[in-house]
Order: structure tokens, then C-alpha cells, then sequence
């Protein structure tokens, strides 16, 4: 078996019948090309997960999307907005405050028989435009 080191037609050096760098490259490049697909398809889904929210939460970081999304869920099964430390609004008490986090509420609205959730909002927001019933 000759083990003789050769010039290939793409111009590398080495052994054996194709060259191992070419092929190296190409596993690399293939690689690289279905992480980037991987992660333009769950963007896409990412962004098509806005769809069936109740709430528009586009725009607003993951953390707090994925926590407005349970509390949502929560609220219309029917749990108790305390559970969340939920609050009703002094100048409107059929207005309830829910904190996420620091930053950012979620709004619902006590319409007489259930809670429905309408906004979140930021911590700025909040202060500025006070929520709308
Ligand atoms: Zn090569």
C-alpha cells in the first residue's frame, strides 16, 4: 500500500484517494448551514407563537413573554389573581394589576363575571398611559 503523500486537485497535499481537507470543510460548512437553518426555523415558529396569545406580547423579552403566557393561562382557567400578587387599581377597582416582574404588569380587566387579561405593560408605560379598561 503506498502511503505516498500527493498533491490533490484542489491544490492541498496528503494522502489516500480524495482529500481529507476538502471534506473536513465541507462537513464544517454543512454543519454550519443546519445550525443556522435550525435556528431561522425557531425564529419562525418563535414568531408565529404570537398568533395564539390573547394578549399581544410581541416584542417583549422572552423572560416575560414566557411568564405573561402561565400567568394567562392561569387567569383564564380561573385561578385567583392574588395567587399572583395581583392587584386591584385604586381609581378603578375592575382593573387589576399583575406583576410579572419588576419591570413589567399584566393588565386584566374584572368584567363582572371572569378576569380577562389585556395588556402588559412596562414599567413606564404604566406610569404614563395609565391602563385603559
Ligand atoms: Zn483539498
Amino acid at each position: 500500500m503506498s502511503r505516498r503523500r500527493k498533491r490533490f486537485l484542489c491544490g492541498h497535499q496528503g494522502y489516500g484517494q480524495t482529500c481529507h481537507r476538502c471534506a473536513q470543510e465541507l462537513q464544517a460548512k454543512t454543519l454550519k448551514a443546519t445550525v443556522r437553518e435550525q435556528a431561522r426555523a425557531a425564529r419562525q415558529e418563535w414568531a408565529a407563537s404570537f398568533a395564539q396569545d390573547v394578549v399581544d406580547l410581541e416584542g417583549l423579552p422572552k423572560s416575560i413573554v414566557l411568564k405573561a403566557r402561565q400567568v394567562i393561562a392561569e387567569i383564564l382557567a380561573g385561578a385567583d389573581y392574588r395567587r399572583f400578587k395581583g392587584k386591584r387599581l385604586n381609581h378603578d377597582r375592575r382593573v387589576i394589576s399583575i406583576p410579572l416582574n419588576y419591570h413589567y404588569r399584566l393588565i386584566c380587566y374584572d368584567t363582572g363575571d371572569r378576569i380577562e387579561p389585556r395588556s402588559v405593560l412596562s414599567h413606564e408605560d404604566y406610569n404614563v398611559k395609565k391602563p385603559l379598561a
